[in-house]
């Protein structure tokens, strides 16, 4: 053992490892000959802060893939290796995500007229029965890689329009999920803000529910408003937010209240991850989403402690891991190590 290992263990007996000998203590090694056993003493201690800056990384409890993203994209992988396939729209909103597909000679198709493979692959947002009968008449038999709680939801308006309430998505209007689920019925209301809902013609009945990946704050926020705008209506609402939404909307939430940044990683027309994004700028201002590691600046993490991270449903595990590991060299730099 050398001299600077014996310091080394003084802190790390001391719980002082993060602490520099040279910076704040004079250290004392004796060995008694008969034990060989080492003693340490701290024998002196320096007027200088007793911890040096450090820089915590904090991962969200729940984040990334959930089971509806992971399995469409092994039904995906599965399904290119029978033969060519066509996947109506992004199976999922990730760039990287869809160029490993499309890698595997996958296409992706925008319209059911632009598809040239004799399969095709309905993505986990799901679509409506409408479309699926446009397919049909293609001659398409479709790949469903729709996520069971999507359908869950488009299960839940039927039942609702079929007790006779108008139906009332609360979503973001042209996103996929929502196109399927609201093209169904003509009728449908969309909705996602105050101004929305005062727009929208009396009815005797409202049957709501919510596009899959909205925050529950929010939605149950509009359910009231249609209640206190439409007072003689009975509104029914049904709760259609998955629970991998929940869990990763209760996480960056309690991300946001500990930490002094909160980075956010998932594709930039991923709903749910500008969703985690906008979450966390409730409660701190020093929020940043990005997409891969290159895009992470210095300045981000000058002046924190701790630094959290999240990562929407449709963020490959690598992403995140190639993010957290380009924070520890910036904030290894930006306290000086
Ligand atoms: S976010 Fe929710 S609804 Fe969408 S694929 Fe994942 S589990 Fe399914």
């Amino acid at each position: 053992m050398t001299w600077n290992d014996s310091i080394v263990w003084v802190f790390r007996d001391f719980g002082l490892h993060d602490c520099r000998f040279k910076d704040y203590y004079v250290a004392l090694l004796l060995q008694f000959p008969s034990t060989h056993t080492p003693i340490y003493f701290v024998i002196q201690s320096i007027d200088y802060p007793i911890h040096r800056q450090t820089i915590q990384i904090i991962k969200a409890t729940h984040m990334g893939f959930c089971f509806g993203v992971r399995d469409a994209i092994h039904l995906a992988q599965e399904e290119s290796s029978k033969g060519p396939v066509t996947i109506l729209g992004d199976l999922v909103h990730n760039r990287s995500v869809m160029a490993s597909l499309e890698a595997r000679g996958i296409t992706i198709a925008r319209t059911p007229e632009a598809v040239e493979t004799p399969r095709l692959m309905v993505t986990a947002h799901g679509t409506s029965d409408r479309t699926r009968q446009v397919l049909e008449n293609l001659g398409f038999n479709p790949i469903d890689a729709t996520c069971p709680l999507v359908h869950h939801a488009h299960r839940s308006l039927r039942r609702l329009v079929s007790m006779g309430y108008h139906p009332v998505v609360i979503g973001k209007r042209g996103h996929t999920e929502v196109l399927g689920l609201a093209g169904d019925f003509d009728q449908c209301e969309v909705v996602l803000s105050p101004e929305d809902i005062r727009a929208m013609k009396p009815r005797a009945r409202f049957g709501v529910i919510a596009q899959t990946t909205q925050p529950l704050e929010r939605v149950r926020g509009l359910v009231d408003t249609i209640r206190t705008t439409f007072p003689d209506a009975e509104v029914r609402f049904e709760d259609t937010v998955c629970q991998p939404t929940k869990l990763r909307q209760n996480s960056v939430r309690e991300l946001a209240r500990q930490c002094d940044v909160v980075i956010v990683v998932g594709g930039k027309h991923s709903n749910n991850t500008a969703e985690l994004a906008r979450t966390a700028r409730d409660h701190i201002t020093r929020v940043h989403q990005v997409e891969s590691p290159e895009e992470l600046r210095d300045e981000w993490v000058q002046g924190c402690s701790k630094i959290g991270v999240t990562a929407g449903t449709s963020t490959p595990e690598e992403t995140i891991q190639a993010v957290v590991d380009r924070l520890e060299e910036l904030a290894a730099r930006a306290v000086g190590e």
